[in-house]
C-alpha cells in the first residue's frame, strides 16, 4: 500500500460518529469534527462508532473465522459449486453493467473474504472494500492485494455523503434484518446520484425456502434452524438478528428511499439444494418469474435518485 492508495482511500472517508472529515497524521485519523481519533493498523482505518455493539461484533469475528476456512464438507461439493456460480453470476452482472459506463469508484459493503469484487480493481476502477471483521480486511489486502479496506459498522458507514459511482452488498442485509430501512438509507446517502446498487440477499421466497421463512412464525423457524447446526454438528450459529430477507418487500423499501429503475435480476445458480432439488428448479424456472422471485439469493440493481429534488 502507497500513501497515495491511503490518501485516496481518506478523501472519501467520514466520521462514523459527526460525520466529519478525518484527516491523517502520525499514523492515525483525527476527526476534524469531534477531534475523536482512529487507528490505522497496517493501512487500513479502523472507523467503528462510539456506541458500537461489542457483542455483535465479537459473533461477526467468530463467523469471520469459519468464513476463512476453506475445506470443503464431503457431500456439499454440487451445493458449493452453486454458490461459486451464485458469485459469478453477480460479479458477471456487475462487470457488464460498469463495462463503459464511466462508472469507477466502487463501494463492496460487507466483503468479506470474497476475492472476485478485486476483478473490478484489476480493471482500473477504484474498489473500497468495507467489512466489520478486521481480519477478513487483512487477508483480503495481504493475500490478495486489495488496495483500499476499511472497517466499520454498516450501521454507521464511516463514507462521505454521495462518494460512490457503485455501492454492492452481497448476502449482508439479513444479518440487521430490524434496520434493513435505515441500510438502505444509508446505500442511497453513500451513493452519487445516479449511482448503481447491486444487492444481493438470501431470500424469504426462495423456492426451497419460503414454507419455512414464510409460512413457518420466525421464532419456530429460528429454533428449528439453531436444532438443524446442532444435530449436523457444524460450526456455524445463526444469530437470533439473521434472517432471510422478502425480495419483494426489499424492492418496496428501495423505492421508498428514492431509488429508480429496481430490477429483480434473473438467477440460474440455487446454492444449498442437491443435484434433485437443482433438476426441480432448472424445469421451474423456465418461468421467468421464478428465476427473479423464488431463487435461494435475490439479486437486485437499482439506481440511486438523479437530482437533489428527487432526494
Ligand atoms: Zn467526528
Amino acid at each position: 500500500m502507497t500513501n497515495s492508495d491511503l490518501n485516496d482511500l481518506v478523501r472519501l472517508l467520514a466520521c462514523p460518529d459527526c460525520g466529519g472529515d478525518p484527516l491523517f497524521s502520525d499514523g492515525e485519523l483525527r476527526c476534524s469534527g469531534c477531534s475523536r481519533s482512529y487507528e490505522v493498523k497496517d493501512g487500513i482505518p479502523l472507523l467503528y462508532p462510539k456506541g458500537m455493539n461489542r457483542e455483535h461484533l465479537a459473533e461477526e469475528e467468530k463467523l469471520g473465522g469459519i468464513m476463512q476456512q476453506t475445506e470443503i464438507e464431503p457431500g456439499t461439493e454440487f451445493s458449493e459449486e452453486q454458490w461459486k456460480r451464485s458469485k459469478d453470476e453477480f460479479w458477471g452482472q456487475v462487470r457488464e453493467r460498469l463495462g463503459g459506463s464511466g462508472l469507477k469508484i466502487i463501494l463492496n459493503v460487507g466483503c468479506g473474504i470474497d476475492t472476485r469484487a478485486l476483478e473490478l480493481q484489476e480493471m482500473g476502477h477504484t474498489l473500497v472494500s468495507f467489512d466489520l471483521v478486521y481480519s477478513l480486511l487483512e487477508s483480503l489486502k495481504t493475500g490478495h492485494g486489495a488496495k483500499h479496506c476499511t472497517a466499520g459498522d454498516l450501521l454507521h458507514l464511516p463514507f462521505k455523503s454521495g462518494s460512490f459511482d457503485c455501492l454492492c452488498c452481497i448476502d449482508l442485509i439479513h444479518h440487521e434484518i430490524e434496520h434493513t430501512p435505515e441500510i438502505l438509507a444509508t446505500f442511497e446517502r453513500v451513493l452519487k446520484p445516479g449511482g448503481l446498487l447491486f444487492l444481493e440477499d438470501i431470500n424469504a421466497w426462495g423456492l426451497f425456502q419460503f414454507y419455512k421463512s414464510i409460512l413457518l412464525p420466525r421464532p419456530v423457524h429460528r429454533t428449528l434452524r439453531s436444532l438443524y447446526h446442532v444435530l449436523k454438528g457444524s460450526p456455524y450459529r445463526p444469530a437470533d438478528y439473521e434472517f432471510p430477507t422478502s425480495v419483494f418487500k426489499t424492492m418496496r423499501l428501495l423505492e421508498r428511499v428514492g431509488f429508480a429503475e429496481i430490477d429483480a435480476v434473473p438467477q440460474r445458480a440455487y446454492p444449498n439444494i442437491g443435484g434433485i432439488g437443482y433438476r426441480i428448479y432448472e424445469v421451474l424456472s423456465r418461468v421467468q418469474h421464478i428465476k427473479r422471485y423464488h431463487n435461494y439469493h435475490y439479486m437486485i440493481v437499482a439506481v440511486a435518485p438523479k437530482t437533489a429534488m428527487q432526494r
